[in-house]
């Protein structure tokens, strides 16, 4: 079987919209906002930012383009300078959290939604732009939708267009999907561009393997990976595509395809990955560049691709040469679970406008068919029409901060593309109010614009404002970076089904924790930081250790990013400065109690712990906790997350003393939100 991979396909000027060109550089010349849709894959993301640099519209400032995803951003980028034929980072470059790869001569910039938002914050009227394209709306991310309400808010409105700008900023939104006329609306009836579409016939099938009774089970790892090999044993050449739900899942479906081959370990090399004419290659956001830019290359000759992806591939990236799609059915998303008042990232049915996004990704360049493992019955009873926005699904605690320190007072009547609903504001505003951040009146403090500069999640830029006050950031700082990245301890028993091997790695992992002395996950993720930085051969001792060396690389750059943030607070004025008088040892608990005083449990009998908090949540430790077993030892833990299956779990866990957030815990119950909110009701 051989992957007939056309010319075409790789060469720009076949794409649909080279031939709009002339319109489309037009139709940004004379409108202030403008609506760009059209199918996934025509070009809109690669092409347009260059069609404008072309037609002058660098001269005024740079053309900024947002994604919602960070791989996106990096992968884009990187297509656009080898067509520009420039290094990346010189006139095309990137920026996402913790990584920028922009300089002086950046002319076209691609950056995550995020980044965007932050930009906004020290210059509200971007003037280092001449053009902003909003991309991928449909996707309707959280700090997509904010961006939408504050660009209309700063930039309609003719008196402050020029305000700080030697000309007017251009708007661009683009969208793949329909819903133009409302963003059209939204943006003063504005025109929409459309992008005549080219979309073959996909031919869809239902399977039998998950039913509406199936909406927890994970047994659709396997059976996209039956499905994958039968298409491969069966159908004719075509490179196929895997959606699946997140980087757990993806690289057990890899080992599983991998198993006929000699044990590839690709987390430590990337070697060969071809097995039995396949070519195998995962994709999820935290994957490392060098990986990423392996999916857009053609396989050798004779031989098919296999891309197991993540949500990413339905619409953000576009992979030639894909023939057949095998759906899972379901999602990795961010829920707001009411039952335990948190944020949860949780495995659901997607809608159905996902599952035809999924599907037309077979049809780009000719017929295509789509695999379904979903029953029709689980299409119809558990999978919404459409995707609820995450703006009405997540917390708002940090773009509400956000927001608050852009001046936007009124969060409730802020011009939402989609409204939130008024509780989900109310819960952030509480929220905001418990760590300091904003006072009784709902005003920002001084507090709260120092949590603003940091990208964090605001209970762990709490403890770490506290621990700098004291002194003793360079404990606090490492732990901020390890949260911040996944998947640091290596679970073989997980990928792999090697009991054995688990059993070695879970004695490595305890061993690093009794190390610290003090029994905790947190501790443990700092000694685990501080043992492997101060390592001679830092990457074998993460093989050694079973650690992600990986991603234990990029903690150590985000904490230096993090400290250089800090530095640059602690230069200004009016940082504050306390004094301790307790215990040395208990120092970094103390801090994290700060910010961590929100999720406080205490065991109430044998193996059960209650949360603090007004939802009393009944919790259980993790497995995965260095403190799994020891619950009867337990009284008063505070915790960074929580998995929800069946039950309700915390990981990442730490014994306290109740003594140490006495006076923090009354916070969670006496707020009137109302009153946090007088100023939007004024
Ligand atoms: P749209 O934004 O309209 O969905 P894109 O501009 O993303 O379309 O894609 C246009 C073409 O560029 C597609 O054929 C896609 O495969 C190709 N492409 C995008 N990124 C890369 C990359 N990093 N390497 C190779 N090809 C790429
Ligand atoms: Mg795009």
């Amino acid at each position: 079987k051989s992957t007939r991979w056309s010319v075409e396909e790789n060469n720009p000027e076949h794409l649909p919209i080279c031939q709009h060109k002339d319109e489309l550089v037009q139709a940004v010349k004379t409108s202030p906002f403008l609506v760009v849709t059209g199918e996934t894959g025509s070009g809109k993301t690669t092409q347009l930012p260059q069609y404008l640099c072309e037609a002058g519209f660098c001269k005024d400032g740079k053309i900024g383009i947002t994604q919602p995803r960070r791989v996106a951003a990096i992968t884009v980028a990187q297509r656009v300078a080898q067509e520009m034929q420039c290094t990346l980072g010189k006139e095309v470059g990137y920026q996402v959290r913790f990584d920028d790869c922009t300089s002086q001569d950046t002319l076209v910039k691609y950056m995550t939604d995020g980044c965007l938002l932050r930009e906004i914050l020290s210059d509200s009227s971007l003037s280092q732009y001449s053009v902003v394209i909003l991309d991928e709306v449909h996707e309707r991310s959280l700090n997509t939708d904010i961006l939408l309400g504050l660009i209309k808010k700063i930039f309609s409105g003719s008196s402050k267009i020029t305000r700080g700008r030697s000309s007017p900023l251009k708007v661009v939104v683009m969208s793949a999907t329909l819903e133009t006329d409302k963003l059209s609306a939204f943006f003063s009836d504005c025109p929409v561009f459309t992008i005549p579409g080219r979309l073959f016939p996909v031919c869809c099938s239902f399977g039998s393997a998950v039913g509406p009774k199936d909406t927890e089970s994970i047994g659709y790892v396997k059976e996209v990976v039956k499905v994958a090999l039968d298409i491969h044993g069966s159908e004719p050449a075509g490179d196929i595509l895997v959606f699946l739900t997140g980087q757990t899942e993806i690289e057990r479906a890899c080992d599983l395809l991998f198993e006929k081959a000699e044990c590839i370990d690709y987390r430590f090399d990337v070697q060969d990955q071809t097995v039995d004419g396949i070519l195998i290659l995962p994709l999820y956001g935290s994957m490392p560049t060098d990986q990423q830019r392996q999916i857009f290359q053609p396989p050798p000759p004779g031989i098919r691709k296999c891309v197991v992806a993540t949500n990413i591939a339905a619409t953000s990236l576009t992979i030639n040469g894909i023939k057949y799609i095998v759906d899972s059915g379901f999602v990795k998303q961010l829920n707001h679970n009411s039952r335990v008042g948190m944020d949860i990232l949780e495995v659901v049915p997607i809608s159905q406008s996902e599952a035809q996004q999924r599907a037309g990704r077979a049809g780009r360049t000719s017929i295509g068919k789509c695999f379904r493992i979903y029953n029709k019955e689980f299409w119809e009873k558990c999978m919404p029409e459409y995707t609820i926005p995450e703006i009405q699904r997540t917390s708002l605690t940090a773009v509400i901060l956000t927001l608050k320190c852009l001046g936007v007072h009124d969060v409730i009547r802020f011009p939402y593309l989609d409204c939130p609903e008024e509780r989900f504001i109310l819960e952030a505003l509480k929220q905001l109010y418990q760590y300091d951040a904003i006072d009784r009146r709902g005003k920002v403090t001084h507090l709260g614009e120092l949590m603003v500069e940091f990208p964090l999640h605001p209970s762990l830029t709490r403890a770490v404002l506290k621990a700098a006050a004291l002194g003793c950031q360079d404990l606090l700082l490492p732990l901020a970076a390890m949260l911040s990245v996944e998947n640091i301890f290596i679970r073989p028993g997980l990928l792999f089904s090697q009991p054995e091997k688990q059993k070695e790695a879970d004695e490595k992992h305890s061993a690093l924790a009794a190390k610290t002395g003090s029994m905790n996950d947190f501790a443990r993720l700092l000694s685990v930081f501080q043992l492997c930085k101060s390592s001679d051969r830092p990457s074998a001792w993460c093989k050694e250790n079973w650690i992600h060396w990986r991603a234990l690389k990029s903690a150590f750059s985000i904490e230096t990013q993090l400290r250089e943030i800090l530095l640059r607070l602690q230069q200004k004025k009016d940082f504050p400065v306390e004094t301790f008088d307790g215990n040395k040892s208990e120092l970094f608990r103390r801090c994290l109690c700060t910010g961590y005083f929100t999720n406080v449990a205490r065991r109430s009998i044998g193996k059960v712990f209650c949360t603090m908090d007004s939802h009393g949540s009944m919790v259980h430790i993790h497995p995965s906790s260095s403190l799994f077993d020891q619950e009867a030892e337990l009284n008063w833990v505070i915790f960074h997350d929580v998995l929800v299956t069946s039950r309700v779990y915390i990981r990442t866990v730490c014994p306290i003393r109740y003594e140490w957030v006495k006076d923090l815990l009354p916070k969670l119950h006496e707020v009137d939100v109302y009153e946090l909110s007088s100023v939007a009701r004024e």
